[in-house]
């Protein structure tokens, strides 16, 4: 069975998110600092009454499974969400569906002791706190061989020292997931353990919060940890076993995440037909020119074919394919990802001349918000290592120095199977 259709229930509800993200959630993004600032007073004032809106509609933190009182939407379902509220820096949040607190809920559920699950993950999915993820250490975060922090164990406590960096939303966090060496001989996969560490245990600093352009305040920290003793139960799931805990918090996320850089790109898109109709050259309208028309034609394909790269990973998540059996398509989706943003918000700004440059438009956040999804969670190098390496490992040699499907070879056997005599 294969359908490109929306069920018109669902297709309802798709169209309310449409028009409430357009119309109460993107005028925050022009008012509000950072969306994971929730103890702002004017977090307070605008966006709870929001998110209560998206509670009472039954679309709050649908990314949940029904145990955990979601919806148990499969991930197609989540990806069309996320292309709605992708629009808007405060949608995810809005709707509960926020990275990195996502992925971490995801783990914390997997993994989680009862205990732990009553004190970070059900404060987290109501939003009464956010967290922090951190794994990137300043001596880099593409290779986790060269990751140093340790935690060793003493009695029934662990003690964590060391550094890490671009801790995303660390000053804001309640909670940390710190990825940390226990078994620095292991091989390099079975190395690292992962541990929940409340925010204001003694010994965590944040030395610095770097920021990037466009962003409304300087959110991601370098952190010094010296002697961070956290009790033993604290560490979720078992020795060794980090990127398998890891590996939870990646496949559905990494899909969102992919949906909402494509509403991004949309938006650009958008914006660049409409520039294109309203300015004229010459006598003649832009859109009349035919290098410009091939910026709106490449980048109407490139956004299509994205759009249904990332359904049909979606698509097989949800017919119970997982992580492992739907790696390709996953790493396929994080490297098409960068670039469909950077070349169609770089259109975008060449089409709409200097004033595309300034500040009053948003083409050069974008861009660089292309650079950020190229490199958060892995650079796209890495990912299409892991792309190239699944194709090929079904891939099996010539079993010869010429290969088998030299056309003369294939019409030898032709003519054998099919009884031809006579000249070849
Ligand atoms: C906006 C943002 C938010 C982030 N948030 C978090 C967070 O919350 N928690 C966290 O732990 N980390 C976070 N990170 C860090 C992110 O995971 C790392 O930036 C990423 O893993 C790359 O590590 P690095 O920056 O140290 O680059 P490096 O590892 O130094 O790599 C630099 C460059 O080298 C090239 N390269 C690296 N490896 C290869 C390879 N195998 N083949 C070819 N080329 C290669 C790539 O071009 C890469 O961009 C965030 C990053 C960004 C940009």
């Amino acid at each position: 069975m294969w359908s490109f259709e929306t069920d018109p229930d669902f297709q309802q509800e798709l169209d309310w998110i449409d028009q409430f993200v357009r119309n109460e959630v993107e005028p925050l993004d022009h008012v509000l600092g950072s969306q994971w600032n929730i103890h702002d007073p004017e977090f307070q004032r605008l966006v709870r009454p929001l998110q209560k809106q998206v509670q009472e509609r039954g679309l709050w933190a649908c990314h949940l499974g029904p145990e955990l009182g979601g919806k148990g939407y499969g991930q197609l379902k989540l990806a069309l969400m996320n292309e709605k509220f992708g629009r808007s820096r405060f949608g995810p949040i809005v709707f509960g569906s926020q990275a990195p607190d996502t992925g971490n809920a995801e783990i914390l559920a997997h993994y989680g002791t009862p205990e732990q699950k009553k004190r970070f993950l059900d404060p987290l999915l109501d939003n009464e706190i956010v967290s922090c993820f951190t794994m990137t250490e300043p001596q880099g975060g593409a290779d986790p061989l060269v990751l140093e922090a340790s935690a060793v164990r003493e009695g029934d406590e662990w003690v964590i020292n060391g550094e890490k960096w671009f801790a995303s939303n660390a000053r804001f966090a309640s909670f940390f997931i710190i990825m940390a060496v226990t078994d620095p001989d292991a091989s390099p996969y079975r190395r690292m353990s992962m541990f929940i560490v409340p925010a204001d245990t003694p010994g965590i600093e944040i030395v610095r919060n770097y920021g990037f352009y466009g962003e409304p305040e300087d959110t991601h920290a370098h952190l010094r940890w010296t002697n961070v003793r956290v009790p033993a139960e604290n560490m979720l799931g078992e020795q060794g076993d980090a990127f398998v805990v890891a590996q939870v918090r990646l496949g559905g996320g990494r899909m969102h995440h992919a949906m909402r850089t494509l509403a991004q790109a949309t938006r650009a898109f958008d914006m660049m037909c409409e520039r294109a109709v309203s300015r004229f050259t010459k006598g003649e309208q832009l859109a009349k020119k035919q290098m410009v028309q091939e910026k709106i034609a490449d980048s109407w394909v490139e956004l299509r074919q994205f759009r249904l790269l990332i359904l049909e990973t979606a698509w097989l998540l949800d017919q119970g394919h997982d992580y492992k059996a739907t790696r390709k398509n996953i790493a396929a989706v994080k490297t098409v990802m960068p670039r469909i943003l950077n070349d169609i918000a770089a259109r975008a700004l060449q089409i709409h001349g200097s004033l595309g440059i300034s500040h009053d438009m948003p083409f050069a956040e974008w861009i660089i918000n292309s650079f950020h999804v190229g490199l958060a969670d892995g650079p796209t190098e890495v990912h299409k290592v892991t792309v190239a390496r699944e194709v090929l490992k079904e891939v099996q040699p010539a079993k010869g120095p010429f290969p088998d499907y030299l056309k003369s070879e294939q019409t030898r056997r032709a003519r054998e199977k099919f009884g031809l005599k006579g000249e070849e």
